[in-house]
């Protein structure tokens, strides 16, 4: 048996990923977002297969660190900020980029008096509701940011789009729009684009974009698979069939028996659980390939195994390799049968399943 439960990660698929993205992205420079681990990819593997972007993005200061340990010198940004001195310390010593969306962390930096040290990126809420200075409130904020002495290294304006994954133009246009007025004469760099802004054909006029899901090779559009959009999966989660079983027709499998063979059955039990980050709520249906051949999970998914109904199949043995996601079938349809999105799965990967570089 070639091993159970793995993620393999295709490091030529996150370049190739990112080669596709800079031709989306013009002039505009690639804030490779790598938050969560990577999205379940390594955080560190996967900012070493892609140094040749112009940046990094994480969501925690840890995250960071972690980076910089690692002997990443590119540009990272903290999409969160920092909110405690401590933290302003720490991602000041290494270097690292803040985001800043409200007002204690300006008198943060205020207090320390270190600004200086930093490449601050203001972020202005247009709409998403979540963090940033309201439009109407961004000039005060400017205003207590250029007041800081010593002065910023360097000042940019970002924002975050709600709604491009929906294609909802409206909102989007609106966001834009409430953006460009903030901004207006100002000068500063900007940055707006997530994946779905990036491929969604919008016209967004920024100078750094911030793709994380197409990086990995998942298409943030219900209408629109990776393929059609020229990325490739870069994790292909696959683990073994560990026994191979007749049930008859009549019988019932797994937990709460809740599958039961209509005939005769051949059932195969994969060595892949909810304690690897498959998600319970994938259902009897839910596609998985077994030995490349698409075959449906049936009945409950239990801690380490799940169960395919293999009948008929006279290739399927103990060692025979299973994929949950990746090569062959995308994390976004089985994303489907979990009622979620793709970006869900891949971060829910656990820590038990070794990433495996290919
Ligand atoms: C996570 C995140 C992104 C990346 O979004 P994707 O949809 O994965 O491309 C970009 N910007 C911000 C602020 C984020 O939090």
């Amino acid at each position: 048996m070639s091993g159970l439960i793995r993620a393999i990660i295709d490091t030529q698929a996150l370049r190739h990923n990112l080669s596709v993205i800079r031709a989306h992205a013009g002039r505009a420079r690639v804030i490779a977002v790598v938050k969560a681990n990577a999205y379940g990819h390594g955080l560190v593997s996967t900012a070493l297969a892609l140094r040749d972007a112009d940046a990094f993005a994480v969501a925690r200061l840890e995250e960071g660190l972690a980076l910089r340990a690692a002997g990443i010198a590119n540009r990272v940004v903290l999409l969160e900020g920092v909110f405690a001195a401590s933290q302003l310390e720490d991602a000041a010593h290494e270097g690292l980029d803040l985001v800043v969306h409200d007002a204690g962390q300006i008198e943060l930096l205020q207090k320390a008096g270190s600004a200086e040290r930093f490449a601050l990126w203001i972020k202005i809420d247009t709409g998403m509701n979540r963090l940033g200075f309201r439009p109407r409130d961004f000039s005060a904020a400017l205003a207590r940011i250029r007041a800081l002495t010593p002065a910023p290294r360097e000042l940019r304006v970002m924002t975050h789009l709600a709604c491009a994954n929906e294609r909802d133009e409206r909102a989007t246009s609106g966001q834009l729009a409430r953006f460009r007025e903030a901004i207006r004469g100002l000068g500063y760099e900007t940055s707006i684009a997530n994946s779905a802004g990036l491929f969604g054909d919008i016209a967004l006029g920024c100078q750094w974009v911030r793709p994380g899901l197409a990086l990995y090779g998942a298409s943030p559009f219900d209408d629109a698979t990776a393929a059609a959009l020229g990325l490739k999966p870069a994790m292909t989660l696959m683990s073994s069939v560990i026994a191979v079983r007749h049930v008859g027709q009549g019988e019932s499998v797994g937990y709460g028996a809740a599958w039961t063979a209509q005939r005769d059955s051949m059932v195969g039990i994969v060595a892949a659980g909810y304690g690897d980050g498959v998600h319970r709520s994938l259902g009897s249906g839910t596609p998985i390939l077994i030995n490349g051949k698409r075959a449906s999970l049936v009945g409950r998914v239990s801690m380490d195994m799940i169960a395919v109904d293999v009948t008929g199949r006279t290739d399927v043995e103990v060692g025979s390799r299973a994929v949950l996601w990746g090569e062959g079938l995308a994390v976004e349809e089985v994303a489907r049968y979990a009622g979620t999105i793709p970006y869900e799965l891949l971060c829910s990967v656990s820590q038990r399943v070794p990433l495996e570089p290919r």
